[in-house]
């Protein structure tokens, strides 16, 4: 990964700086996890590094041209970043806590359906797709029915 990150840049004539390579190695460290650049900085700062939060948003956001990471919106008006994973072939999707925002991913078998029937539909080539399901966790749900 970090050779990859290393060649892309060089191609792109971006310098390679050891924050960038800190802040993908968080980022595949925490995989399964959705930080913001606020939770990024955190964990920059577990590692004694303190770096300003523009400087981290603009690395997130160059990571996320070069398509190592990809931005997440799940409406609460942070932006979430996670690790793309170039072995995987489908995309997951998401369940969103609206008490406590605890994200999950899920894989469907349904959504593959759906995404199948649309390409055959359209004539497209399905890319990508972005679908969250946003509700209560079992924590959220036992807690505020009080059991
Ligand atoms: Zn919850
Ligand atoms: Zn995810």
């Amino acid at each position: 990964m970090y050779e990859e990150l290393r060649s892309e840049l060089k191609k792109r004539k971006r310098r390679i700086t050891a924050q960038r390579e800190m802040i993908l190695k968080i980022f595949l460290e925490s995989k399964g996890r959705h930080l913001g650049v606020e939770e990024v900085c955190r964990e920059l700062l577990d590692r004694n590094i303190r770096i300003s939060k523009a400087t981290v948003y603009r690395a997130v956001e160059l990571l996320v041209d070069l398509g190592f990471l990809r931005r997440l919106n799940f409406g609460d008006g942070i932006y979430r970043y996670e690790i793309v994973d170039r072995s995987e072939v489908e995309s997951h999707q998401h369940v969103i806590c609206r008490v406590c925002g605890k994200i999950k991913e899920i894989n469907s078998e349904m959504v593959k359906k759906i995404v199948s029937e649309i390409s055959e539909k359209t004539g497209y080539i399905i890319e990508n797709h972005d679908l969250k399901f946003y509700g209560l966790c079992p924590d959220c749900k036992r807690r505020l029915s009080g059991g």
